[in-house]
């Protein structure tokens, strides 16, 4: 069980400014995300395209903007905890509150944060015939022991990044590999498409382009094949103990919707002085919340996360007056920086 002042469901742009913000408060906070990368939607759906609308940076990349987040961030040296989703949030009789993650991860806290976004990013399925009854048997949408794969008949779908870094990866050890994408253009790194090409050309992969999977043959979970059926001709059979399915990561509200919050279709009802949602300590910045007036945009959330952060230390210190300190000129906040004076 972790203690902490602030759990923060998210580390997405909003709930990593939200981290800073409730530091230079001198509120400490742990961070949960259900991808094992922090940056939300700016890492996993942009990082490369230039952002034109952050205050005072003329123009950054997804990427850029979440690195530079991270480095603002440092001196609070708050828990990320990455590939985690929280499941349950649960309100005590004493104020607090009981969070709970897939994988086990308990945590104490004084109030909540849900910086959720879209929701939590999940892998996209394989929508055939016979392939849920193999998921986690023998169709996977993560690798988490490659050593499965060696001496093993395996298929891999899709043409982004992991799709091919897994292919280049298991190539050798593989009995057997076979890249199957429904385009011939890849979004993955050129230079690993490249490479991918050369094995194909020297008979160390099979790769078959312009096709997608139309049915998964299983016995109880354990794949013997697929059927593959490209744009034009005739179905093709492949032979494969394993599959291995990089179609990319969808976003899903998934467990927030069953933490009891006042929800407006997929977005959580907050006000508009603390952000916080109908039960009191538990707050939503970024783009899952909803008021009168709610744009979806980095600078909103940012506002947000500032008069959370200041409701939150009111909720913790009840009784002080919280007043507005300047980074400029604040002493403390120079201390909680780590800035000499
Ligand atoms: P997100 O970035 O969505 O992050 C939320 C995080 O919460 C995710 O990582 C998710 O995995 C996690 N999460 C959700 N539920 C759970 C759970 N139960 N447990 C653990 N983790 C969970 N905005 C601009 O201001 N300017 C732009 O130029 C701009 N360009 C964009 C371009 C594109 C292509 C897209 C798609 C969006 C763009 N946006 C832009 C919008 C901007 O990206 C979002 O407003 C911003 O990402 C919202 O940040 P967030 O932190 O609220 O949520």
């Amino acid at each position: 069980m972790i203690k902490t002042d602030v759990v923060i469901v998210g580390a997405g742009p909003c709930g990593l400014f939200q981290v800073f913000e409730l530091g230079l408060l001198g509120v400490r906070a742990e961070v949960i995300d259900s991808i094992p990368r922090p940056g939300g939607q700016c890492s996993e759906l942009y990082p490369d395209k230039p952002i034109y609308d952050i205050p005072a940076i003329p123009v950054c990349s997804g990427e850029e903007l979440i690195q530079n987040l991270l480095k603002q961030i440092e001196p609070f040296h708050c828990g990320m905890h990455l590939g985690d989703e929280v499941t349950e949030v649960d309100a005590r009789d004493d104020g607090t509150f009981h969070v709970r993650t897939g994988k086990g991860q308990q945590f104490e806290a004084r109030a909540v944060v849900v910086a959720g976004g879209v929701g939590s990013f999940q892998p996209r399925q394989l929508r055939a015939p016979g392939a849920q009854a193999c998921e986690q048997k023998s169709l996977h949408y993560r690798v988490q022991h490659p050593q499965l794969f060696a001496n093993r008949r395996l298929v891999i779908l899709g043409g982004g990044d992991s799709a091919l870094d897994w292919v280049l990866a298991l190539a050798d050890t593989a009995r057997h590999l076979t890249l199957v994408h429904r385009r011939d253009e890849y979004r993955a790194m050129p230079s690993s498409v490249a490479r991918m090409r050369e094995l194909a050309a020297a008979g160390r992969i099979d790769l078959i382009e312009n096709a997608k999977c139309s049915a998964v043959h299983e016995t109880n979970g354990m794949m013997s094949g697929m059927t593959v059926q490209p744009k034009e001709g005739a179905p093709v059979e492949i032979e494969a103990e394993h599959a291995l399915v990089f179609f990319g990561l969808a976003p899903k509200l998934g467990p927030i919707a069953d933490w009891g919050l006042d929800i407006n279709r997929k977005t959580i009802n907050v006000d508009t002085e603390k952000f916080e949602t109908s039960t009191p300590g538990i707050y939503a910045v970024g783009d899952i919340n909803h008021y009168p007036g709610k744009k979806k945009l980095i600078l909103c959330g940012f506002h947000e996360a500032a008069l959370a952060a200041f409701a939150i230390k009111q909720r913790l210190e009840p009784g002080r007056k919280v007043h507005v300190q300047y980074t400029t000129t604040s002493p403390i906040m120079h201390e909680r920086l780590g800035v000499p004076d």
